[in-house]
């Protein structure tokens, strides 16, 4: 990515809108974890603050409904409290559902697309290839986990194609949709139109991973990549060119790395 001239300074939360348990297996490539129980890991949506004259930026929007996500994704309980909601998350910073203009999906997986229709004045930015995967999902139908759609939920992408349409903001490739925040995809990864949310700070690039990369010491730093993924080659290079790019490195579902920024990134301090 071209290194632009200008700064623009954005203060980043992790909010935690959910909480689920899932197979350890999908951190790491194939089982080369030796791991197979549950971990409870939680579900993330980021806001982004300009430090400058803007709007802020919602970046994922959690899922849909926890006791939905266990019965139809197959993969373990979902937990869900008043304090987890995104009207509680965003209230935190002063604002309501309807003051976010602007959301970016970094993939259309149940538990980052769920929660779209809150957010009623909101245009959702997403690669055209994610869209379209996430409608015809290619997935064989004895598959007894995924929801018989690769964790895409129906309801979401039904969502997404109508009524939300009219707000719905198809990109292709990577694009700077507010000064100093740019969606890069990583095509054919997580899934076949994830990207990766570079933001710029005053301490230097953030890389919001949507789910390209799981943990960033096992994906990112030893190169191990997640268990989920469509191109293995796709994915390395992903997870190289990230390590390259970022200063700081924003997984989904990882709780280590989210407390290390509960107050923010940079922190206010
Ligand atoms: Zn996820």
């Amino acid at each position: 990515m071209k290194e632009l001239m200008q700064r623009f300074d954005w203060r980043i939360y992790p909010l935690i809108v959910g909480e689920a348990d899932v197979p350890q297996v999908l951190d790491a490539f194939w089982s080369l974890t030796r791991e197979k129980s549950l971990v409870s890991v939680p579900i993330m949506a980021w806001l982004l603050m300009p430090m400058f004259e803007g709007e802020p930026i919602l970046v994922d929007t959690g899922f849909r409904d926890a006791d939905r996500c266990m019965k139809i994704q197959g993969l373990g309980p979902h937990r869900m409290n008043p304090e987890w909601t995104l009207e509680t998350q965003l209230s935190k910073h002063g604002l309501k559902p309807e003051d976010i203009k602007t959301v970016i999906l970094t993939h259309l997986h149940y538990d980052h697309a769920g929660g779209c229709a809150l957010l009623s004045h909101a245009k959702f930015i997403i690669q055209r290839t994610e869209l379209q995967a996430a409608a015809a999902p290619m997935v064989s139908p004895q598959l007894d986990f995924g929801g018989g759609a690769l964790f895409y939920d129906r309801k979401d992408i039904a969502d997404l194609i109508d009524p939300l349409w009219p707000r719905v903001q198809l990109i292709e490739g990577d694009e700077e949709v507010a000064p100093g925040v740019t969606c890069v995809l990583f095509a054919n990864t997580h899934t076949p139109g994830s990207q990766a949310v570079y933001v710029q700070t005053s301490r230097g690039n953030a890389v919001i991973l949507g789910d390209i990369a799981r943990k960033v010491d096992l994906n990112i730093n030893k190169g191990i990549p997640p268990g989920l993924f469509y191109d293995l080659e796709a994915t390395y290079r992903a997870m190289k060119q990230i390590k390259k790019d970022a200063d700081f490195i924003l997984p989904s579902h990882d709780y280590e790395e989210v407390r290390k920024y509960s107050k923010g990134l940079p922190s206010e301090e």
